[in-house]
């Protein structure tokens, strides 16, 4: 007897460790699709690269590359305005940091829920991450369970969930969960301000740093310093 096909999956993949494992955990249970968006943010070309990479390796077929230009022309984040530095991660978990992309999330999931509903997808994946977090409001439960609110009733058949399988989770575990999915760790990229090497010092690398860390694993891409 023949293997029922899968259902559908769209996973939202920016290149870096989460949104891989997410992917990795979405392969395993759906048909996937991948929603890449660049918004012109410093490190959208190596950002880009590792989302193609990611998706050759895992056999993801089905893409989609966006370019986001709102985002940039809006600017208001360290990310995506020369103005503001990026700083080096000192205070995480303090305040709403200046890498914070005003609403950037919304943007993505529109996309993402948009591809799902022509694709007949069920699910849309998103690597948000609550704890040992820059703290960014669009990672919290509570915006994905309203945003469940507006697919429902902004869909034809109210039928796609936004799912965020790692926001409870602790870096460290990510990585855990990364490595026994077999997650290509070595193609993602989490830098904000490099794109040859991760800078090390910037919140994303420090937290990226601390989870391999206290996950007992070595993180494979190179850094300029650690
Ligand atoms: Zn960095």
């Amino acid at each position: 007897m023949a293997t029922p096909r899968k259902s559908r999956a769209v996973v939202l993949l920016s290149g870096g460790m989460d949104s891989c494992v997410c992917a990795a955990l979405a392969v395993r249970d759906y048909e996937v699709a991948a929603v890449h968006v660049s918004y012109g943010q410093r490190t959208e070309e190596r950002e880009r690269q590792s989302a193609l990479a990611i998706c050759q390796r895992l056999r993801i077929h089905h893409r989609l590359m966006i370019r986001n230009e709102a985002l940039r022309q809006i600017g208001g984040s360290a990310l995506t305005d020369e103005s503001i530095d990026v700083p080096e991660a000192e205070a995480i978990g303090q305040d709403i940091p200046v890498t914070y992309v005003p609403f950037r999330n919304a943007h993505f999931l529109a996309v993402a829920v948009s591809w799902a509903e022509v694709l007949g997808a069920e699910k849309v994946y998103i690597g948000a991450v609550e704890p040992d977090s820059s703290g960014y409001p669009d990672c919290r439960p509570a915006y994905y369970k309203a945003f469940n609110e507006v697919v429902k009733a902004g869909t034809k058949n109210g039928r796609i969930e936004v799912v965020t399988p790692l926001i409870a989770m602790h870096k460290a575990e990510i990585v855990r969960l990364g490595l026994e999915l077999g997650a290509p760790f070595d193609l993602t990229w989490s830098c904000y301000s490099r794109e040859d090497q991760a800078c090390g010092v910037c919140d994303s690398c420090v937290l990226r740093l601390r989870a391999f860390e206290s996950a007992g694993a070595q993180d494979p891409i190179p850094y300029a310093a650690r």
